[in-house]
């Protein structure tokens, strides 16, 4: 297929897949909990006679192709955020609290709009294709592990992998990439220093959790200054602080939430031990004592080269220089990552952020409104990119 009867396919669906995208941006799901969505997902593939399976609860896998000589997977991810819609659009959510504010219900929607284009062209496919509408990104522990154990990577295998994400920092019609490190790993840390409540006016009488809190919290940015290897990117970030309610008493507990990234995996597992030991010595240093949970997250995102430079050129072939870039790696988390370790791929990045304004909310902003008309560059780089690789 050359460009042009890519880009005129992308047009041609580009009406439906912004129904695609209304809709299931006003009908938005919590992670794990996208029984709607999926069901509504189904519809579109049986309307198509396209193949697919259930997997990992509320995910589907589609496939498209009979040439099982190869086989390249396109991922997308369909839940939503706890967060309240503030966008005043037409199709806003109508599930109070909860709202497509990652730009899922895009990432669904061109998904979808690829999936019917590609079906048109089966019969001159030279691989197999999967779609795999991936639940529970939003959460750990992730639904891109979930389904890898139910085996999406497999029967046919799965070759090479490939996922994009809408991006409110660059401007519509261009795509950005990553070579190597591209996302970080996340740890969430859970902290409750327990004191010993007492009387403002009486601190000796009690062991103030307050004051523990704040050594600590500095102790955690000697930690990442002393402790980090200055070329390695990393963050420890407490982000959460809550104790107390009132001017005159000291609080039996603080309760601390926050956040570790880094790339290091060596480096992240120190870390985690030493948050722990130090955590208890500061705590004891002012009688309180402390309970630790540290949750591990998501592995860095790891894009292998030589997908990338291919992903890189078809884009390149596609949409000319100008709307081609690189994105510099960032401590964001995706689980993403889990295939990218099972199977070479590479994950872009989709501007969203319209020509005529030079800034738009970020992601899980309550007020973000991606431009619906990036969908077109988004199918049409999928599209591509199967066809060119099946080819080479
Ligand atoms: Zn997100
Ligand atoms: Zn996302």
């Amino acid at each position: 297929m050359d460009n042009q009867a890519i880009f005129d396919k992308a047009n041609e669906v580009f009406e439906k897949v912004v129904g695609f995208r209304r809709h299931i941006h006003k009908n938005p799901e919590l992670s794990f909990q996208e029984y709607n969505t999926s069901s509504f997902i189904k519809s579109i593939l049986d309307e198509y006679k396209i193949e697919y399976r259930a997997i990992a609860n509320t995910g589907v896998v589609a496939t498209i192709g009979a040439d099982r000589s190869k086989c390249i997977a396109l991922r997308a991810d369909i839940d939503a955020l706890p967060i309240l819609e503030e966008t005043e659009l037409d199709f806003a959510s109508a599930n109070e609290g909860v709202m497509h504010a990652c730009g899922h219900d895009m990432h669904t929607s061109m998904l979808l709009g690829t999936a019917i284009i590609l079906k048109s062209y089966e019969a001159e496919l030279n691989g197999t294709v999967k779609l795999l509408f991936q639940p529970g990104e939003e959460v750990l522990p992730g639904g891109a592990t979930m389904m890898i154990v139910e085996g999406v990577l497999e029967n046919p295998k799965v070759d090479a992998i490939f996922g994009q994400h809408i991006f409110p920092d660059a401007k519509t019609g261009t795509i950005s990439f990553c070579e190597g490190r591209a996302f970080a790993s996340t740890n969430e840390i859970y902290i409750t220093i327990h004191g010993k409540g007492s009387h403002a006016a009486q601190p000796h009488s009690g062991n103030d959790p307050i004051l523990t809190a704040a050594h600590l919290i500095q102790h955690f940015q000697t930690l990442i200054n002393k402790k980090r290897n200055p070329l390695e990117p990393g963050v420890l970030s407490i982000t959460s602080i809550n104790g107390g309610n009132t001017t005159n008493i000291f609080p039996e507990k603080v309760e601390l939430k926050g956040t570790l990234r880094t790339y290091n995996e060596d480096w992240r597992q120190e870390m985690v031990k030493l948050i722990g030991e130090t955590t208890n010595v500061i705590a004891s240093l002012h009688n309180c004592t402390a309970e630790v949970n540290i949750v591990t997250g998501y592995s860095p995102i790891v894009n292998s080269p030589i997908e990338t430079q291919k992903a890189k050129q078809i884009a390149i072939n596609l949409l000319g220089d100008d709307y081609v870039y690189d994105y510099e790696p960032r401590l964001w988390a995706e689980d993403f990552a889990y295939y990218l370790q099972q199977v070479p791929g590479t994950f872009w990045l989709l501007g969203v952020q319209p020509h005529d304004k030079d800034f738009l909310p970020p992601l899980h902003n309550s007020k973000l409104i991606p431009e619906e008309k990036a969908m077109i560059t988004g199918i049409s780089m999928f599209v591509k990119t199967v066809f060119e690789y099946f080819k080479s």
